[in-house]
């Protein structure tokens, strides 16, 4: 059925002149809203007025614009019911083929600092969802339907298939445009409704106070699939990828793979970990995980040193690992990572040498992620019937605001290597305890139920991969809770320690250090991460 009548009422006015003079130039009939309407007119197209269309004014300062049988009926008509078409004739009512429609600007509305309760009122759009939904019900069958469009970027892929053999929209096309227009009135209804349970009954017209967090009473998630997998944690486990929208840069949700496998539920739970560890360092990084864990983690002054030092903490465990750099991979780099057997690469980018030796390891997963400062704004953890909710750990106290508890301070030399170790426990599963020397662990224990044996784990992998912890900062992902655990890693050969206290037995734990003669170091904050 060839497109004859088109609605456009858009507040997004991105490519709508080009848009409507491409539908006029294929014959199609332009109707339209107020603004939109006097902006297509003044690039000389002949437009109709929705108002002039209905016989109806636009009534209450636009909150009434397109809310009309005239339009309502034009889009709703079954194309394959004669019955439908003859009531269309009846009421003289047109078929609507095309809806062109975005939404009012909601979301960046009340995003606005001191947007008054008013404003965001004004802008919960009611005609354009009504259409958007009445258009995306009737995108029909194989032999006709409605194609509704919200987004800019599909206006040339309508335009391509109008100009092909048919002459008009595929269902496929306009399956597609349907489910995004859901999509779109969903999560704008969701954030209108997380506004407004963000509103006590006391302050209506108030922000959310700054520092008070706007828990909303309900929570919407706007992702989209981006991957079926294979399977899940577990071979019997069915599993998908969804990557939320939008996805900010920085996060693993933007990565363009460049080879490999397909990626599995593992590699991307693994990858995840690497990657938010490695970019949470200004110096050259690489990072090694096995199992969600760093088993390597180095700073250099290049990524190849970088990563033949990560390499040394725990061979073993880097065979089969997850790999990620927060600098460029140049082809050094790539044939040092090609001497083991890797699964997944991620880095900022890549040399065209560094592609040419991964394009030999065709099963090389190698992903391309976007630097950025970025991040979640929420972290979920699944339980049964619920989720957990939190801001992500993204709080860092700076080292200046850091305590030395002990007789004895670290040297600089000595700091430095506290300062690594800490940021890497930061990333290793509790109870972490990370061993590191010269910018690079020599020792990750993790998982642990005590932070003892964490310790003790920690010396045993040192010991097996022949590195020696004497003179080693150590760094725990939260206070020693009794002088066991400090014991264990000053025996491992620790000179220096660095922890969260806080624990009602620190001054036990302090003077424990200083019976053994190390430095110890007190945060303030812990990073549990389970
Ligand atoms: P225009 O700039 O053309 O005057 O208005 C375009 C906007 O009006 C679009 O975002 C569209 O979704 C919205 N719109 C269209 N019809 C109605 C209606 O009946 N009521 C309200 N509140 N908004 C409408």
């Amino acid at each position: 059925m060839k497109i004859q009548t088109a609605l456009i009422s858009v507040s997004d006015k991105t490519g709508i002149v080009e848009f409507a003079k491409a539908l006029a130039q294929r014959g199609v009939r332009l109707l339209s809203t107020g603004g939109t309407a006097k902006l297509l007119a003044q690039a000389g197209l002949a437009v109709t007025e929705v108002a002039e269309h209905t016989g109806s004014p636009e009534i209450l300062d636009g909150r009434v614009k397109t809310l009309h049988p005239k339009i309502h009926g034009g889009l709703l008509a079954r194309r394959d019911s004669a019955e439908h078409l003859d009531t269309l004739r009846q009421h003289g009512i047109d078929r609507i083929d095309m809806l062109v429609v975005n939404l009012y600007p909601f979301r960046e509305t009340i995003a606005k600092p001191g947007c008054s309760f008013a404003d965001a009122v004004e802008n919960i759009d009611i005609g354009g969802p009504a259409m958007l939904r009445a258009a995306a019900k009737n995108h029909g069958t194989q032999e006709g339907g409605v194609t509704v469009i919200i987004d800019p970027v599909d206006y040339s892929r309508v335009l391509a298939e109008m100009d092909g053999p048919s002459g008009t929209t595929s269902y496929g096309l306009r399956l597609e445009l349907a489910t995004k227009a859901y999509a779109h009135t969903a999560s704008y209804d969701g954030a209108i409704a997380a506004y407004l349970s963000s509103l006590t009954e006391a302050e209506p017209a108030q922000e959310a106070a700054p520092g008070r967090e706007p828990w909303p009473r309900t929570l919407t998630l706007q992702a989209q699939r981006h991957q079926v997998l294979r399977y899940g944690e577990n071979p019997h486990q069915a599993a998908a990828f969804y990557v939320e929208t939008p996805v900010g840069p920085g996060l693993l949700g933007g990565y363009r793979q460049l080879q490999g496998k397909e990626l599995s539920y593992n590699n991307i739970a693994d990858a995840d970990a690497a990657w938010e560890c490695a970019r949470s360092f200004d110096t050259p990084v690489c990072v090694i995980v096995k199992h969600a864990n760093p088993c390597g983690v180095a700073t250099a002054a290049t990524s190849e040193q970088a990563y033949r030092q990560a390499f040394k903490t725990d061979p073993t465990s880097a065979f089969g690992g997850i790999i990620a750099f927060n600098r460029p991979v140049d082809g050094a780099t790539a044939r040092a990572v090609t001497e083991q057997f890797a699964e997944v690469l991620l880095a900022p980018s890549y040399s065209g040498e560094a592609l040419a030796v991964f394009a030999a390891k065709k099963n090389l997963r190698v992903l391309e992620v976007p630097q950025g400062e970025a991040h979640n704004a929420f972290d979920l953890k699944r339980v049964g019937g619920g989720w957990l909710v939190q801001t992500p750990d993204d709080h860092q106290v700076p080292p200046s605001e850091f305590k030395v508890a002990t007789r004895k301070a670290p040297s600089d030399e000595q700091m430095r290597d506290l300062l690594f170790a800490w940021k890497v426990a930061k990333y290793v599963k509790s109870n972490a305890i990370v061993f590191a020397a010269g910018g690079m662990t020599v020792g990750v224990g993790a998982g642990q139920m005590s932070r003892v044996d964490s310790a003790r784990i920690a010396s045993i992998k040192a010991g097996n991969a022949g590195l020696s912890l004497a003179g080693s900062a150590a760094a725990s992902d939260a206070f020693f809770p009794f002088r066991d655990g400090l014991d264990v890693v000053v025996d491992a050969g620790a000179s220096c320690v660095i922890q969260p206290g806080g624990s009602i037995r620190d001054d036990e734990v302090i003077a424990a250090a200083d019976e053994r003669g190390i430095a110890m170091v007190l945060t303030g904050a812990r990073h549990f991460r389970h």
